[in-house]
């Protein structure tokens, strides 16, 4: 591709995100449902894309983490089941339910304040039971008799419909950890106590996040919430038998080549001197288009087909790379800054931090490509 107008840009493979969904579908057991995550802009590949897609594949819900993402996603008219995970002002309650969205419910006060804000309005608020079993997040705390008991008074409060009961896990991505599966067992638990208590079954049971779809499949029950897994990258070491790859590329374009003396030394704070007289590319991209400035100094990107390293502070909205050993560098070759190399998860890793977040960062200005739509 040549995209000779753009900066920086993000190429975003859309029929990568349907094998990425099959593959994933093909390891769950028959008949489990999907969650596709599209909250924070579908972890920065674009959500009326994303949300669109998953749609046409069938996703049974797009899980989304307010109220404006779901908004966004039925702007683009995507008819979808739409749940919301994390809790929402009270006062939106009767936008949600006009929308048809699902609410996550994970407090009394919550749950009570939603209640309210619905009488009146002649429907009901879609409800997903949020409990808590040692994320130390949202949720009921089913450890807490008095908890479980508020969540099952919530069950039956007016203006609310309950049709599924959730909860979230904290260390997944470990395979060698049994904390996932004490909490797969406490979340049971609490389902059999509240079906004690109210007599009712508790509609769509789900837990697992990509970390349990890798390591802890037999936590799939009836619907799987994987973000991660779907864009092509991996919560942890393991592959969990499936062959994903990254849906989203960071690209940009040789902007200036520049000839230094051996001493010279290259951006604010100084922090690179030249060992000896070198070539540097200057790339249009920055901490203000999501590279973070922590990586300075500490990664590689890929152009024709071979590896340059990064020189000096990042800035605003440039960087440097040393092209010093790659003579046949021109103005304007393409350099990829992540994607199948290096991946998000390299690049994460290099910058104290993990993929989910350079994903998030790619900045609105670097526009979105998308390829086989
Ligand atoms: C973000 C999120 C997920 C997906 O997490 P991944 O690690 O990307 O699979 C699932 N459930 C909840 C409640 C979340 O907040």
């Amino acid at each position: 591709m040549s995209y000779e107008d753009l900066r920086t840009w993000a190429e975003i493979d859309l029929a990568r995100l349907d094998e990425n969904y099959r593959e994933i579908r093909r390891v769950l057991p028959e008949g489990c449902r999907f969650a596709g995550l599209c909250k924070a802009n579908a972890y920065g590949h674009g959500i009326e894309a994303v949300g669109r897609r998953l749609e046409a594949l069938g996703a049974e819900y797009i899980a989304v983490s307010c109220y404006s993402e779901a908004l966004e996603l039925r702007s683009a008219g995507i008819r979808s089941n739409i749940l919301i995970l994390a809790p929402s002002p009270a006062v939106l309650a009767p936008a949600i339910a006009e929308l048809g969205c699902t609410q996550s419910i994970g407090d009394a006060a919550a749950a009570a304040a939603a209640s309210e804000r619905m009488k009146g309005t002649g429907r009901s608020l879609e409800c997903h039971l949020k409990l808590e079993t040692g994320m130390g997040r949202t949720g009921f705390d089913v450890m807490d008799s008095v908890e479980l008991n508020a969540a099952a008074k919530a069950l039956s409060l007016p203006g609310l419909e309950f049709t599924g009961v959730f909860t979230h896990f904290a260390v997944s991505d470990e395979p060698e950890s049994d904390f996932t599966l004490r909490q797969f067992g406490r979340f049971n638990g609490a389902l059999e106590q509240l079906e004690h208590i109210t007599g009712k079954k508790p509609g769509i049971r789900h837990c697992a996040n990509s970390g349990a779809v890798v390591n802890f499949r037999q936590t799939a029950m009836d619907m799987v919430r994987p973000g991660l897994l779907l864009y092509g990258l991996y919560p942890g070491a393991e592959r969990g038998g499936m062959d994903l790859k990254p849906v989203m590329s960071v690209k940009t374009r040789v902007a200036e080549l520049t000839q230094h003396r051996a001493g010279d030394t290259i951006s604010y704070g100084r922090i690179y001197t030249c060992e000896r007289d070198m070539r540097l590319a200057v790339i249009p991209i920055g901490y203000a288009d999501g590279l973070h400035r922590s990586l300075s100094g500490r990664f590689s990107v890929s152009i024709n087909g071979r590896r340059a390293r990064q020189v000096g502070r990042i800035c605003m909205d440039m960087c440097m790379i040393d092209v010093t050993e790659l003579p046949d560098v021109r103005v304007g070759d393409v350099v990829t800054v992540f994607g199948d190399s290096p991946t998000a998860d390299e690049l994460g890793g290099r910058a104290g931090t993990i993929a989910y977040e350079l994903l998030c960062a790619v900045s609105p200005r670097v526009a979105r490509i998308y390829l086989n739509e």
